[in-house]
């Protein structure tokens, strides 16, 4: 690309956040022909890279860093971005339109957008929270010090039965450690996805030899020299442990917005085009409370992020282009492969249809009669027809769904 040629000062934009959200957002923004000055803020020491194989095929050292990222260091000054790495903006100033690093200055915006994402619950340190041994799982140097300790032998306690628990139990059994995982609630995935699919995962899990222990907590976790040595658990039992990895679910990063008086509600809260409370402000990925089937909610997936960050580049450059999440989610976990398409909160029906190969199948999430979403594992034509289904508003008859001999992508003509 020719050297932007910005449009003076007046159109700068500053993204703060070097994430999925706002590498989305500038890409785009260029592939609109938009040269407006763009400053690329990241609190982060590496160019902008991809965060799921972190708790896959990164974590199993089978990728390395470089192949994360979204483009090497060079295309970012062809396209005329200012990346400043290893800097955090620290407060935004609404009225002066300029925002505070924490090395020192200021920067004026004209608009700004907030990517900054989500950060790991972690345990109370009253509990144990601040032991060695004890891990989260969001950026490549998490995923680094996890990876040195996932030694063959060792036993790893995993605490949370969401996605990235179960692909970090899953790592941890491929590369041979003993692996607990407990849950407080009756199921794993369950604030995520129907109990069909939990059964399904659940059955997976064991079969792959994880102590998967459904309905327990964390009472605290057990110590020696300030190194993690195990854990008592709400049933009274006491179980060993080399490392724990906590996956207990994210906090949006909203701080910095809260604190200059945009709303926020667990995230920034956006209208259909991305626009926060103040005009100039937008806010997209996994930061944002957006309006989504008369709910405001946080879509934490890559999906979201850039589609949502789409829209938000073509809105900056001067269209009006709502968001309207369409959202599909993927989860790699042994040699299953789970795909999902929709959003399943609210159903109050499902029906599980057996794939055609051994191991595969599927869930299909109806709310009022109205098909909302299908879980696929090891299912492509199923995730693919379904996603399809579900985005032309057409709801397929359910026993024709349950039955293993229906066509499943002659429903799209019907
Ligand atoms: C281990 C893991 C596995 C995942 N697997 C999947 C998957 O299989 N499928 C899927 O769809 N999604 C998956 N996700 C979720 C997906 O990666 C996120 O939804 C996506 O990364 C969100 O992008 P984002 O840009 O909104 O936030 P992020 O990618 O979190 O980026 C936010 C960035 O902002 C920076 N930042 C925050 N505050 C500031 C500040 N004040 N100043 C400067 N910089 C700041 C952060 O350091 C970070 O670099 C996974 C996430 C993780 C962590």
């Amino acid at each position: 690309m020719a050297e932007a040629q910005g449009d003076g000062q007046e159109n700068r934009l500053i993204v703060v956040g070097g994430g999925q959200a706002a590498f989305a957002l500038i890409a785009k923004l260029r592939a609109l022909k938009d040269l407006r000055p763009i400053t690329l803020i990241s609190a982060e020491q590496s160019l902008p890279y991809q965060r799921p194989p972190l708790s896959k095929k990164y974590l199993l050292k089978e990728m390395t860093l470089d192949r994360l990222l979204y483009r090497p260091e060079s295309w970012y000054a062809e396209h005329a971005i200012d990346v400043r790495l290893g800097c955090r903006v620290t407060a935004i100033d609404r009225v002066a339109k300029s925002v505070t690093l924490d090395h020192g200055g200021t920067l004026g915006y004209d608009t700004l957008a907030l990517a900054t994402g989500a950060t790991p619950r972690r345990l109370p340190d009253s509990i144990g929270g601040a032991l060695d041994g004890v891990f989260t799982l969001r950026d490549y140097q998490d995923a680094d010090r996890l990876a040195e300790e996932m030694r063959p032998g060792r036993h790893a306690l995993i605490i949370g039965g969401g996605y990235i628990g179960l692909e970090a139990a899953a790592v941890a059994r491929t590369l041979g450690l003993e692996v607990t995982l407990i849950e407080m609630a009756d199921r794993i995935v369950q604030r995520v996805a129907a109990s069909a699919t939990s059964d399904i995962l659940r059955a997976l899990h064991i079969s792959r030899g994880v102590d998967l222990r459904e309905g327990t907590g964390l009472t605290h976790l057990l110590e020696r020299d300030g190194r993690v040595t195990g854990a008592k658990l709400s049933d009274g039992a006491a179980i060993s442990a080399d490392l724990v990895i906590v996956g207990i679910g994210v906090s949006a990063n909203d701080r910095i917005a809260h604190d200059a008086g945009i709303e926020t509600a667990n995230g920034i809260i956006v209208d259909i085009n991305g626009r926060s409370s103040d005009p100039s402000v937008f806010a997209i990925g996994d930061c944002a409370v957006l309006p989504f089937a008369d709910m405001l909610i946080r879509l934490e997936s890559v999906q979201n992020a850039v589609d949502q960050a789409e829209a938000v580049a073509a809105n900056i450059a001067g269209n009006s282009v709502p968001y309207h999440p369409k959202p599909w989610f993927w989860s790699d976990q042994y040699d299953v492969k789970l795909q999902i398409a929709g959003f399943g909160l609210g159903h109050d029906e499902t029906v599980t249809r057996a794939g055609q190969r051994e191991g595969s199948a599927s869930v299909w999430y109806y709310r009022q009669g109205t098909l909302i979403a299908v879980d696929a594992i090891n299912d492509a034509k199923a995730y693919v027809v379904g996603k399809k289904l579900i985005e032309t508003g057409m709801t397929p008859d359910k026993a024709a769904i349950e039955n293993p001999a229906t066509d499943l992508k002659a429903l799209l003509a019907s």
